[in-house]
């Protein structure tokens, strides 16, 4: 794991020391960063893979740094927090986090979550049978270049939007669950929910929205998502 780099950023020094006691018993290579203003200077400089990320600290609120980070870098977040309630879950998700653990949280829960990052960083599997390139309408995926484009502009999407895109796009035209695309993106015994799901599929949505203000992808209320087969 020497070449997957974290950068915690945590002011309460007893959670800053279990959480690089259990990075370093894991074989993670890690910064840390005790504010916000240090974070976003290390996150320029270091470039990590993954940063953890309290919402409480001494000077900038963990939100705006997130916020900022996200004007110039797709690294993912994963949001390690007090603040239990879903509206501040949905405030951090929206802003860009991936995703999101309430303290106190087990340190097999947070090795979980890491490696569900780590997952995810390695899209897309393909296999000989999918095309390299797939078309539907005026979008485009190339799966190469993860690039996609939506009436030949290129759009700026966050890594759990790729991921969710390439599987509504594998199964163009059939209705996926809650459930379904949960268990894809997230993997099994990865606790994540609908109201998070809820908040990605809206982002990628708005996203996806083509000049005639149509998207691509249906929202099937209290069943799931479907992108439509132009
Ligand atoms: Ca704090």
């Amino acid at each position: 794991m020497k070449d997957f780099k974290i950068l915690i950023v945590e002011d309460d020094k007893s959670i800053m020391n279990l959480i690089t006691t259990t990075l370093k018993i894991n074989q993670y290579a890690y910064i840390n960063a005790g504010n916000g203003t240090e974070a976003l200077s290390l996150c320029t400089s270091h470039h990590p893979d993954l940063i953890l990320m309290d919402l409480g600290l001494p000077d900038i609120d963990g939100i705006e740094v997130i916020r900022t980070i996200r004007t110039w870098s797709m690294t993912p977040i994963v949001v390690i927090s007090a603040r239990g309630e879903d509206e501040d879950k949905i405030e951090a998700l929206d802003t860009g986090a991936d995703d999101y653990l309430t303290k106190p949280f087990s340190v097999n829960e947070l090795l979980a979550r890491i490696r569900a990052v780590q997952r995810r960083l390695q899209y897309p599997v393909m296999n000989n049978d999918e095309q390299a390139v797939f078309v539907n309408g005026d979008l485009k995926i190339d799966y190469a270049s993860s690039l996609v484009t939506l009436e030949e502009k290129q759009l700026h999407l966050t890594p759990i939007e790729y991921k969710l895109l390439c599987l509504l796009a594998k199964n163009a035209g059939k209705v996926l669950t809650h459930s379904y695309i949960i268990d894809h993106i997230w993997g099994n015994g990865i606790e994540s929910d609908i109201v998070s799901l809820r908040v990605y599929m809206t982002g990628l949505r708005k996203k996806l929205k083509t000049e005639k203000e149509e998207s691509l992808i249906q929202t099937h209320i209290g069943i799931g998502y479907q992108m439509i087969r132009m």
